[in-house]
């Protein structure tokens, strides 16, 4: 890896400066690596029509090439630059839902890199709802493969501050615009089944495309290392800070009494111990030694979304070394959130009702 200088770009979120726009899309087209806000998390992007662009992300992210990456769009018209055979499906759903945080699987046009898709037939395709997103790949005149703007297996970054925690000296340019609205990544729905199926749940809630599309399927998530090998990017350790994450699921009241049990007997211990809680769960911690993050109340999913990857990054930067949270439903973005514990615990759940 050679070692560069990461510029730093403060950009305006919603109307982001023309020149500074332009500094970055000319990167992008010279193939330079540049860090970006999405709605959902902030992406590390690239050119996706440049084979060699698209292998410097994996590089910088020490990400496997077996793992696909998601090519971003700016308008409908751009699709049928990545994709071919596009089903009326895909068009409705971009109409319904573009730009949004839903991630599309179609099938791969020839002229996409095979790298882009990790030598798959297929291709992943959003329309990101961001102003500076839509501004550069406006600008840049082609399509943007991004990934989250992270290392691999850490939590994804909302922030620019966690974008250059994990990638200072490694990517060219990065566009600050500040904290991202979404703050888990996109739905990926994969249509070039015979059931269009969700591969990953993300910020739009299985309960959406369930309207649209009655038959929707989820597809089982893979755990084991070796399983994962056959469906990319479901690898069970993923979002993970350095901190153990403990998962707890159950019935309300003894979840929380079970967690307090815990994080006394780890404090016994002489563990430094962190605690995400729910604002409204908070006093049942508040005389504990324990580092608490509040990620929003409970009739707020989106909040908990939002602060749940900061959460993660922040008990981490205390220096805890376990990290306790519960289970907030499956319910809307629920599904999303706990998707996203599930594998930051690398599967320790603790069911309290079981
Ligand atoms: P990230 O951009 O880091 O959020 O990760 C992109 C994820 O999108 C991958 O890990 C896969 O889960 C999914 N993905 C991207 N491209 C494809 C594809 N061609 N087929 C199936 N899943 C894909
Ligand atoms: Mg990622």
């Amino acid at each position: 890896m050679n070692w560069t200088h990461t510029r730093r770009l403060r950009v305006d979120p919603n109307h982001p400066e023309p020149d500074l726009i332009a500094t970055a899309a000319h990167a992008v087209r010279e193939g330079r690596l540049v860090a970006f806000p999405t709605e959902t998390v902030y992406g590390l992007g690239a050119n996706a029509l440049d084979q060699h662009a698209i292998a410097r992300i994996f590089v910088a992210k020490g990400r496997p090439a077996t793992d696909p990456l998601i090519a971003h769009i700016a308008s409908l018209d751009q699709l049928p630059d990545l994709a071919l055979d596009i089903p009326q499906l895909a068009i409705d759903l971009g109409k319904r839902l573009w730009p949004g945080p839903l991630t599309l699987v179609l099938k791969r046009h020839p002229r996409v890199p095979a790298n882009l898709s990790a030598g798959r037939d297929t291709v992943a395709a959003r329309m990101p709802d961001h102003p500076v997103a839509t501004a550069l790949i406006q600008s840049a005149g082609t399509p943007i493969a991004a990934p989250s703007a992270n290392l691999f297996t850490h939590p994804s970054p909302t922030t620019a501050e966690h974008v250059l925690h994990d990638l200072n000296g490694r990517i060219d340019l990065i566009l600050d615009g500040g904290p991202t609205h979404i703050g888990v990544e996109s739905t990926v729905l994969d249509l070039t089944g015979s059931v269009p199926t969700v591969l990953r749940p993300g910020g739009v809630p299985l309960e959406t495309l369930r309207e649209l599309i009655p038959t929707v399927a989820v597809a089982h998530r893979i755990l084991s290392a070796d399983e994962s090998a056959a469906s990319p990017g479901q690898l069970l350790k993923h979002y993970s800070p350095s901190a153990q994450v403990i998962l707890f699921t159950g019935p309300v009241a003894p979840v929380l009494n079970r967690m307090r049990d815990t994080a006394q007997q780890l404090l016994a211990a002489g563990k430094a111990v962190g605690i995400l809680t729910v604002d409204d769960e908070r006093d049942h911690f508040a005389d504990l030694p324990a580092h608490l993050f509040p990620l929003g109340p409970l009739s707020d999913l989106p909040a908990i979304a939002r602060h749940l990857f900061t959460g993660l990054r922040e008990l981490d930067s205390r220096g805890v070394s376990v990290i306790l949270v519960r289970d907030v439903g499956h319910e809307g973005l629920g599904l999303a959130i706990w998707d996203r514990l599930f594998r930051a615990a690398e599967g320790r759940v603790i069911d309290v009702g079981a």
